[in-house]
This record gives structure tokens, sequence and C-alpha cells, in this order.
């Protein structure tokens, strides 16, 4: 099977940077915690859990020791919360998060209502409200009916959002009553840089692969954008959640990965891809 690889995959500077603060931390201490899962791939999860990194859902179960803050961020309350216990912070908030956390702040300071676009769910998005009063967010068009938009509005996004889905919003937001909207573009550009490498390789291939966790909002994101462009796209966490029957008929197979998949979990993908014979395999 002949196997592409996208230009541009896999982990990204904030998901490098916050992997290599933990293992530091983890040789420098004994009692490590992770807010959240660390980044949105068990693989890599569970190796550094191997290493001592243990992962809790609420500071409350916290009783000592280093509370290491994931690229997604936390809230305000949260990092108060875990000052107060008197914990030492390690903070691997990827430098693009902060960025709109700030943004958030200045804009409500200076009399927007804040409207973020993204997934209320994700703890980036979480921790973004966070840091501003009155704020608002919205998927889609369909959010929009639901709440009271204000008349200065300052609109940012997701980093992991992709540049169209920002636009179509926007243009959503366009059309209600307001009197001034600021935008300001907030999409993180590795993410922007491995959507058009993913859009651009599932054209050229017969069946397209997007390795990452099923929690990843940029993964998910990716293999949306493939999908849309070649229905042959299958998200899958690694080799082993492969059903080889999809490889029926291919002979040229693309790959690319969210900002949080380990380069080996790519290349052993490849690897077994490329050595692989449908022909030979009773399907
Ligand atoms: S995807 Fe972008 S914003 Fe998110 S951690 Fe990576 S570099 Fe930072």
């Amino acid at each position: 099977m002949k196997v592409l690889v996208a230009e541009k995959c896999g982990f990204c500077p904030g998901v490098r940077t916050a992997i290599n603060l933990a293992q530091k931390t983890l040789e420098d201490h004994d009692d490590v915690h992770s807010l959240g899962h660390i980044i949105h791939n068990e693989d890599m999860v569970n190796q550094l859990s191997e290493a001592g990194l243990s992962t809790v859902d609420s500071i409350e179960t916290i009783k000592s020791g280093t509370v290491l803050i994931r690229s997604h961020g936390a809230t305000l309350a949260e990092l108060d919360q875990i000052r107060e216990k008197g914990l030492k912070i390690v903070d691997a908030t990827c430098v693009l998060v902060k960025r709109v956390q700030k943004i958030a702040r200045q804009l409500n300071e200076e009399g927007y209502k804040v409207v973020i676009i993204g997934d209320k769910n994700h703890p980036e998005v979480k921790a973004v409200v966070g840091f501003a009063e009155d704020v608002e967010v919205v998927a889609s068009d369909e959010d929009l009916d639901k709440i009271i938009l204000g008349k200065k509005l300052g609109v940012i996004c997701q980093t992991t959002q992709s540049p169209d889905h920002f636009a179509n919003m926007i243009a959503a937001i366009a059309r209600k009553g307001f009197s001034e909207i600021k935008i300001i573009n907030t999409l993180c550009r590795e993410t922007m840089a491995r959507q058009t490498a993913a859009v651009k390789l599932c054209r050229q291939v017969g069946v397209m692969f997007v390795l990452g966790g099923s929690h990843s909002a940029n993964t998910r994101k990716l293999a949306e954008l493939c999908k849309k462009h070649n229905p042959q796209t299958y998200h899958l966490q690694n080799w082993a959640e492969l059903d080889k029957s999809c490889l029926f008929g291919k002979t040229t197979a693309g790959v690319t990965a969210g900002a949080s998949t380990p380069d080996d979990v790519v290349s052993e993908f490849v690897r077994n891809l490329e050595s692989y014979e449908p022909a030979s395999e009773k399907l």
C-alpha cells in the first residue's frame, strides 16, 4: 500500500511543551497531579501515568504536591482554589490559549459582550469563559437564537475551530442586531496548517486516516473536514483500531494526525500500512 503523510501533522508546539513540562516535573517532584487529562491522547496519558502523573477531575481530591495545568488552561477560579490550598502550580497552558484568555478579559473591560465561537464543554472554552464576566459561547447558528447578543460585541473563537466555521458564524452574527462589533482572530495557525494539509492530502488518496484521541477537538475537526472531501475517511486512535476491510480495493492511503497524537503512533501506523497487502488477507 502506498502511504502519504500530511505535510503538517501530529504534535503542535503547545502540546509538545506541555508534555516536556510534565516529564520534567515528574523527574523533579514526587506528588504531581494533572487537572483533567494533560492532553487528549490515551496512549500519552497512560505513558505519563506510568511515570507517576495522577489525573484528577477535581481540585478537592488533591491533598498535597504539584498541580500541572494542561495546555487548554484552567479557569481563574480553579487557579485561585489551587493557590488557596497551598499547592504548587506548574503552568503548561499554551501561549496561544493564554492570548485568548487575555483578549476575552480585555474585550470585557472595554465594554464588549464577549462571544466565543466554540464548544462550551471544551476545557479551553471553559477556561476562557472564566476570564470574562459578560460572555456567551455559541457553537452554531441555532445557538445565536437562544441568547441576547447586546449592542457591543467582541467576537473570538476557540483555537481549534476551522476558518470556514469562524467565517460562517461571523456572517450569522452580522445578521443580528448590534451597533458595534470587534472581531479578533484567535484561531491557532498550527491547527489551520494541519487542516489545510489534511484537506489537500485526502483529495489525492483512496482512503484517509486521521489519527488521534476521540476527545481531541482538533482531531475531530480534521476528520470532519476530510470526510467532506473524501467520504472514505476514518478517525482512529491507533493501528489496533483499524478495521482492515476499509482497505479493500485501495492502493493509496493518506495519514494525518491531531495536535495531541504522539509521533510513534503515527510512525507505527504508517509502517504497518505500508507493509500491508489487502489481497493477502481474507476480508
Ligand atoms: S493546537 Fe494550537 S492552541 Fe492548541 S495547544 Fe497546540 S499550538 Fe496551542
